[in-house]
């Protein structure tokens, strides 16, 4: 992804001057209450709040962020919000800027911030305001080529942090992970065509997809054009060349690349369309042998309105998902995160975080973020339990609270296939039974309800016939690797239908 601007200041040479520069401070007070306005008040606490503006110069407002991960999180999630709100405050020449604190020793930081490309902020409409959330902000640099031309160089789409190397292998991940492997190493010529990865939110799909192409990149450089995309990109660059008369040319960039990648094909539920053309591409490459390579938040049988013919190509290869990572993983991720970040965490308060976040890597990057922001701004210097547990809360508070055990019902019946209302009833038919289990195991670890409350739930069931489910569930699980996974399965989705 590409930033707005950056540049880079070293923590110690902070402008005093520029800090109290109070233009700054009011532009970025008028572009507060607008972000405010489209972020939950948690977020805005800790995404926004902490932010310094700098100066503001030649249209170009200066912000400090504490992290080059901050920087990131923000370029992601909310590129769409500040690159609005900058165009409404400050009209449309505005450019933001980021500034980096850094620390002396950090110079590899330091270094690839510096390198970052530099884009204007591009013209605005009315209506992004509101459909900021999520948006994929880069789009394919110039789909028009010279129909004809035989290798065309074309921008890529990588993000660099995005390598094997980086990825923490769990069980959750292995099949996925080797495969992608596998496909990076030959792409085309493996059986893994396409690969379809999937699983629920901030699992690493995104991460694992851009894996190939830096991977291809790296060992096979210019010999192969790699293009990764979000379907949305593909949609709106598609949209594009429709109303330009161009939408053969823009058919005719996807058959130079050797490896395409698409992220997110969930979004071509609905688009009829876009369904089309890209079948048609898909087509092609597969034909010649090119490699496709697909993320998804569900299976391709669970993608709904989508045409047949394309759900059953997207079977043709290897469909892989990415699990949510159990304790043991979720540990190891978080140290590497903590020691990419350049801290050292002590074990309690990864124990901790590990403890806490289990729904998505994401969110345990989020604490490693901030955490570290806290330190850099509420200047402590040691790490210990109890801070953690204080900078962390909210993000804690806000997790867990919502998953509720009516959530759970609705998504073990529908997994089950029975009616909700069955789990309530006295019937004694195994699978019903089987299912109320279930659904009261979960609602015993994923939500803080009492043993007492959920029998209520269920039918007004007394405490020992929750304690009874509970023990058959577990026994289950440790005994039968179908369960289990069904189980985590159920987890994963329950999870990602609570954020
Ligand atoms: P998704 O595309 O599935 O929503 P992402 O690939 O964007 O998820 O992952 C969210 C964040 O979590 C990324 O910053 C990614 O680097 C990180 N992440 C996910 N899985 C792993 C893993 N197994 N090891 C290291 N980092 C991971
Ligand atoms: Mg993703």
């Amino acid at each position: 992804m590409e930033p707005l601007v950056t540049t880079i200041l070293s923590k110690h040479h902070v402008n005093l001057e520029a800090l109290n520069n109070d233009h700054a401070q009011s532009v970025w007070n008028a572009c507060l209450q607008i972000i405010k306005e489209h972020t939950n008040h948690q977020k805005f606490k800790s995404w926004f709040e902490p932010i310094r503006p700098l100066k503001l110069e030649n249209d170009t407002l200066t912000i400090q962020v504490p992290t080059h991960f901050w920087y990131e999180w923000l370029e992601e999630q909310y590129y769409n919000l500040l690159r609005t709100t900058i165009a409404q405050v400050m009209g449309p020449q505005g450019k933001l800027e980021y500034s980096i604190v850094v620390e002396k020793s950090d110079t590899t930081d330091q270094h690839r911030a510096m390198n970052m490309p530099q884009r204007p902020l591009g013209p605005i409409k009315a209506q992004d305001l509101n459909s900021y959330v999520n948006q994929a902000p880069t789009e394919i640099k110039n789909p028009f080529i010279i129909p004809g031309l035989k290798k065309v160089k074309v921008d890529s789409n990588l993000n660099s942090n995005y390598v094997f190397e980086r990825f923490i292998e769990g069980d959750c991940n292995r099949l996925a992970r080797s495969a992608a492997m596998a496909v990076a190493e030959n792409p085309g010529k493996s059986s893994f065509n396409p690969l379809f990865l999937y699983g629920g939110v901030g699992l690493g799909k995104t991460h694992l997809v851009q894996s190939i192409g830096n991977k291809i990149k790296q060992l096979y450089g210019e010999e192969k054009s790699v293009l990764y995309t979000t379907l949305e990109s593909f949609t709106n660059e598609f949209i594009r060349s429709l109303q330009s008369n161009r939408a053969s040319e823009f058919t005719m960039f996807y058959r130079h690349i050797d490896v395409l990648m698409v992220d997110d094909i969930q979004f071509l539920s609905g688009k009829e369309k876009t369904q089309d053309v890209f079948f048609h591409i898909f087509n092609t490459l597969h034909m010649e042998g090119k490699q496709i390579v697909l993320s998804s938040d569900r299976a391709p049988k669970d993608i709904p309105q989508v045409m047949e013919r394309l759900i059953s190509r997207f079977n043709w290869g290897l469909s892989a998902d990415l699990q949510l990572p159990d304790y043991e993983t979720r540990y190891a991720i978080l140290e590497r995160k903590a020691q990419d970040n350049g801290i050292q965490l002590p074990h309690e308060i990864l124990e901790f975080i590990a403890h806490n976040f289990k729904s998505s890597v994401r969110d345990m990057e989020g604490a490693i973020v901030k955490l570290l922001a806290a330190s850099t701004l509420q200047k402590f210097d040691e790490f210990d339990l109890t801070t953690a547990k204080r900078v962390l809360k909210d993000m804690i508070k806000d997790s867990k609270n919502h998953i509720s055990i009516e959530s759970i019902q609705t998504h073990v019946s529908e997994i089950c296939g029975i009616d909700s209302n069955k789990l309530k009833e006295k019937t004694r038919k195994k699978e019903i039974v089987e299912a109320r289990q279930i659904a009261m195991y979960l609602s015993k670890t994923m939500t803080k309800s009492s043993l007492k409350t959920i029998g209520l739930h269920f039918g007004g069931r007394d405490h020992s016939t929750v304690v009874h489910a509970i023990e058959t569930v577990e026994h289950r699980m440790r005994t039968n690797a179908r369960t289990q996974r069904m189980i985590r399965d159920l987890q994963n989705k329950i999870e990602v239908a609570s954020l």
